[in-house]
């Protein structure tokens, strides 16, 4: 589109030209420019006649003789002037000579006077311009109007791809690696297949379900498989399709999709990487409606005045949903999140087996080993990996791929992640395996620590490079001085590992610290848990609006807040000296869960027991 038009231009100027050059061709063949002064010495000579004088200028017929009074004129003279040409006619332009008609008269000379054909210069000077301008305009309104096709017209009709059923022909055949998300979303599947029966049957099926998750971990391949599976139509839309120039344009689409849904029910809506256009409603810098909000506020609309009954599902997928406008996250709207995580080296591996079904593998090539060469990797990477060891062996002729085609490929890919740092290098792993081990290990051994539920290197989020989960997960409301100070030394683990395997820590226990000190500093200042200061509150209510030093409300004296710095560091050094003493008597155990995570990626609250308690 925006080319036909670009084309549409450039053709017209080229007409343009050719007859402007063509009429100035056929005009100068028949006349012969002249001076002013050669015209002034021919009137004299009386050798012209004819003449059509306009505003600008004059022409006539050459006279017998004229041609050789010119020749004999200009001999001797730069040739700038035009040429003379076998013609009879001339041309001269006009100059403001008063005693023209008088000499015109005397000699004899025939003249008539001629208004000027202007009409093709004028529309020329103003038409071309306002063409060249409607052009530009109408190319422009087709680009804002709609990129994807329709034009002007169409402005606010939505551009939601809709595939039918069939269309979309991926199952979860196809997904790999994420068998808890799938699992979760069976029953929606089930929904979907036949609202009526389900609803019969008494399921509660939640209308919005967000997939969260790192980039490229297949949520937009997974929702198009929940489509494919349950067989029903997919209209799919992108956040950032919503963001528009006009206002209004994005809150009509999010009205048509809905209504194209309603028509094609059973189906999904997927609104692919919703914090587009979710974007929490903060103040606005700019003042005025904000085109996003009224999307979002519609979007909200429409969720709110939708029956689940009808058979259609929502679901939006994001990388981002700290983000995400609260509201879209209340109950009746995405109040069902699904995480999509990184695979570990089993889903690794099932993704390899899924995106090499198609391509011819030599019989070196070992998927587990690939899975364990690619750790923190996501199914994006791998489709990448595989297809690039595919062009590889292509270039060398071969008819398989083979491990070293793989092997080339894996560097390949990670090279291009290295530039987004979005691959660990192996000594960082490593030392990661060894800060969660430690953690691990501290919890499991302090008898007020939550046991550990699960341990993994697997990169979850933007800062997380691993991390411990212990049971239980959910908030307790009352918790001893015996059990922070233990959470604590759990907290610390980490660093003590890492000291003791490394000699040193690393900027990997920022957080750990962050939790740390401020439960000691909570302990201290709020709980009264601290011998030295007794059971005083320090804490008085909340914090001024705008926490700053200067307007801090502070009741106790300078000596006092030393002394509170001075028992929080002392709480945090011990916590963190029996986080390390629990670790150095037990270096063996902290190598050996360290290498098992390793190798494993994930290892399970059960497995880990059994680990520590071996040989103790
Ligand atoms: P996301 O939407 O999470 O960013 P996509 O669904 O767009 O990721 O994934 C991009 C491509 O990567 C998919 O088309 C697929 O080829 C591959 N892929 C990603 N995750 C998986 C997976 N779990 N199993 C198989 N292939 C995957
Ligand atoms: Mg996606
Ligand atoms: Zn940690």
């Amino acid at each position: 589109m925006e080319k036909k038009t670009k084309f549409t231009i450039i053709y017209f100027l080229i007409a343009l030209t050719v007859i402007i050059v063509l009429e100035n061709y056929l005009l100068s063949k028949e006349i012969t420019t002249i001076t002013y002064s050669e015209f002034k010495t021919l009137i004299k000579d009386g050798l012209i006649n004819d003449l059509v004088i306009t505003q600008t200028a004059i022409e006539g017929k050459f006279v017998k003789g004229a041609r050789e009074r010119l020749e004999t004129l200009r001999k001797g003279k730069d040739q700038t002037i035009q040429p003379l040409k076998e013609t009879q006619i001339f041309y001269v332009v006009r100059m403001d000579d008063p005693d023209l008609v008088k000499e015109l008269t005397e000699k004899g000379i025939t003249f008539t006077a001629k208004q000027e054909i202007t009409w093709f210069k004028t529309l020329l000077s103003w038409i071309l311009p306002m063409l060249i301008f409607i052009a530009i305009w109408g190319y422009l309104l087709k680009k804002i109007g709609s990129p994807g096709g329709g034009g002007f017209m169409a402005v606010g009709k939505s551009k939601a791809k809709v595939y039918v059923e069939g269309e979309t022909k991926i199952t979860f055949e196809d997904v790999a690696g994420v068998d808890e998300a799938e699992e979760e979303l069976k029953e929606v599947i089930e929904f979907l297949k036949n609202p009526q029966k389900f609803q019969s049957l008494g399921g509660k099926i939640p209308k919005g379900i967000l997939l969260v998750g790192p980039p490229g971990t297949g949520k937009t391949l997974l929702a198009r498989a929940v489509a494919g599976e349950a067989k029903v139509a997919f209209l799919s839309i992108s956040g950032s399709d919503f963001v528009e120039m006009f206002v209004g344009v994005g809150a009509a689409r999010v009205r048509d999709l809905f209504a194209q849904a309603e028509k094609l029910a059973p189906c999904i809506i997927f609104i692919d990487e919703i914090d587009a256009m979710g974007k929490s409603r903060g103040i606005n810098p700019v003042g005025g409606v904000d085109e996003k909000e009224q999307t979002l506020t519609q979007l909200l609309t429409e969720m709110d005045g939708f029956d689940t009954k009808k058979g259609v599902i929502i679901m939006a997928a994001t990388n981002r949903p700290e983000i995400l406008d609260q509201a879209l996250l209340r109950p009746g709207r995405f109040d069902r999140h699904i995480l999509v995580d990184r695979p570990d080296i089993k889903g690794r591996e099932e993704i390899f087996k899924v995106h090499t079904k198609k391509v011819k593998l030599g019989n070196d090539v070992d998927l587990k080993v690939l899975a364990s060469m690619t750790p923190g990797m996501v199914g994006a990477d791998i489709a990448n990996i595989v297809n690039e060891a595919a062009l590889l062996a292509v270039r060398k002729n071969k008819d398989v791929i083979e491990m070293e085609d793989f092997e080339e490929a894996i560097e390949r890919v990670i090279a291009g992640l290295e530039k987004k740092s979005r691959v660990i290098n192996k000594q960082e792993r490593e030392r990661v395996a060894y800060h969660e081990s430690g953690h691990a290990i501290v919890a499991s051994v302090l008898p007020n620590a939550d046991p550990v539920r699960r341990v993994s290197i697997i990169p979850r989020g933007i800062a997380a490079l691993g991390y411990t989960i212990q049971l239980p997960t959910e908030d307790r409301y009352l918790l001893t001085k015996s059990e922070l100070l233990d959470r604590m030394a759990v907290m610390l683990g980490g660093k003590a590992a890492e000291e003791i395997i490394f000699g040193e820590a690393s900027t990997g226990a920022k957080n750990d610290l962050d939790k740390a000190t401020e439960m000691a500093t909570s302990m201290v200042r709020a709980y009264g848990m601290s011998d030295k200061l007794g059971p005083v509150s320090f804490d008085k209510g909340r914090p001024l609006f705008l926490e700053t030093p200067w307007n801090q409300q502070k009741d106790y004296s300078e000596f006092t807040a030393r002394e509170i710095d001075e028992e929080v560091k002392r709480i945090l050094i011990e916590s963190y000296q029996k986080a390390r003493q629990i670790l150095s008597e037990r270096i063996e155990k902290l190598k050996q869960i360290a290498s098992v995570l390793l190798e494993k990626e994930v290892l399970e609250g059960e497995e880990l027991k059994r680990l520590i308690e071996i040989g103790n």
